[in-house]
């Protein structure tokens, strides 16, 4: 039985910045992937800026697809775009760019094992013991940043219930440049008021435009007969193959942590649920994870409670935003005409939140200003649906 200091399950963004952090830290550290790299992941590839910020290098420019500057929001018939002048988010392509990550984490001293998947975990005194698809092997502290259906979270919490997890399907469809170019540029497209407790959305890549949608998990037939509307509405019906999956939204109420194991990503349920971001999350759980790692075997302490410092470092950055924003699409998701359909309305608004993707305000301070705003905005659409040219 082979053993290292550290196991990390999973080689997205979160189980590859865990491994990178860790080997430079000089630990033993081997990254397993079950999939064989680069492996598809359905997802948009919507890199905030936010989320650019949380990595501690530069992404290579041929990574990057897209640099969007604009957002297009639209709630029912009203539409409403604004060009900000500056980058907010990046577009690439996710079998590319966690690849990318996971040479990173070799690059700094892990140990890739890809195409081997983890069985199972036998937690023990001094170390837990691993069983893979091609071996046994004994870790001193195992980081699960295995997904949204996580083998390792089996150890640390009960499975998610429905109304922690999203239902999403995504369809890249094949676009020449130049279409992509005139149809909607460098322009994020949101879609609120599509599905329930959701939008539909359009991020423009080099060669494809990557239509995607997410709503409640009950509401999953709806959600597909809805994004074939959204396809057709752009004219994009093209036969593109639509992949489904589940994405976590974290209510904070289950552990991350158990003795010698840890949860990171979408393992941990660290996912935006008013944008559905989950990028920004992995990387930064990721890091923090490891870092406690290190702590933990320096202390020689894997206990669950010394490792659940790894959970309030996190919380401590990033708790108040990702309840305010549970909070906030709660309520404006419950009535998206009457809430969405007012403030998307309202180019300040909109300008407000690419400060957010951006990384330079905080959601609760938008959300709290949205919230003082609202009154004024609505009483202006009412006057306005009255005297349409006038105001
Ligand atoms: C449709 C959709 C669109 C999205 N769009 C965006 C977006 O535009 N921007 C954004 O920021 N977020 C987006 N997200 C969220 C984002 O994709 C996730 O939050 C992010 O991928 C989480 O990273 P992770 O490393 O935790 O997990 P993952 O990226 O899911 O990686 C987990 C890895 O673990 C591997 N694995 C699983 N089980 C095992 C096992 N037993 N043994 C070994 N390896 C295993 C998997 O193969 C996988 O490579 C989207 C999500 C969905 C579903």
């Amino acid at each position: 039985m082979n053993g290292c200091d550290v196991a990390v399950i999973g080689a997205g963004p979160a189980g590859s910045t865990a491994a990178r952090t860790a080997a430079r830290s000089g630990l033993h550290t081997i990254l397993f992937e079950k999939q064989t790299l680069p492996r598809p992941k359905p997802c948009g590839g919507g890199l905030s800026l936010a989320a650019v910020n949380e990595l501690d290098f530069d992404l290579p420019e041929d990574l990057i697809e897209r640099c969007c500057t604009a957002i297009l929001v639209t709630e029912g018939a009203c539409t409403n775009r604004i060009e900000t002048g500056r980058e907010n988010a990046r577009m690439v392509d996710r079998a590319r760019f966690d690849h990318y990550l996971a040479l990173k984490a070799v690059e700094a001293g892990a140990e890739l094992r890809e195409g081997e998947a983890l069985h199972s975990l036998e937690p023990g005194d001094r170390h837990i013991k691993l069983e893979t698809t091609a071996g046994r092997w004994t870790a001193r502290i195992v980081i699960g940043a295995d997904g949204c259906t996580s083998r390792v979270a089996a150890g640390v919490r009960p499975k998610w219930r429905p109304d922690e997890r999203r239902f999403c399907l995504v369809a890249d469809v094949p676009c020449a440049p130049q279409e992509i170019d005139r149809l909607i540029g460098d322009t994020v497209v949101l879609h609120y008021g599509y599905v329930r407790h959701g939008y539909a959305w359009i991020f423009p890549k080099h060669e494809c435009l990557s239509f995607g949608i997410g709503g409640l998990l009950d509401n999953a037939a709806v959600t597909i007969s809805r994004f074939r509307d959204f396809l057709a509405l752009w004219g994009m019906d093209r036969g593109s193959r639509l992949r489904g999956c589940h994405i976590p939204i974290t209510r904070f109420r289950t552990p991350v942590c158990a003795d010698r194991i840890m949860l990171a990503g979408d393992a941990a349920g660290y996912v935006d649920s008013f944008s559905g971001e989950g990028i920004r999350y992995a990387i930064a759980s990721g890091r923090m994870a490891a870092e406690r790692t290190a702590a933990a075997l320096e202390a020689g302490n894997c206990s669950a409670s010394f490792l659940d410092g790894y959970r309030r470092a996190f919380e401590a950055a990033y708790r108040r935003d990702l309840r305010v924003s549970n909070l906030f699409t709660d309520v404006a998701f419950a009535w998206p005409n009457l809430i969405m359909g007012t403030l998307v309305r309202s180019d300040q608004v909109v300008r407000r939140y690419c400060h957010v993707v951006r990384g330079e305000l905080a959601f609760r301070d938008f959300a709290l200003w949205s919230a003082a705003c609202y009154p004024g905005l609505l009483l202006r659409r009412a006057l306005r649906s009255l005297v349409p040219t006038r105001l």
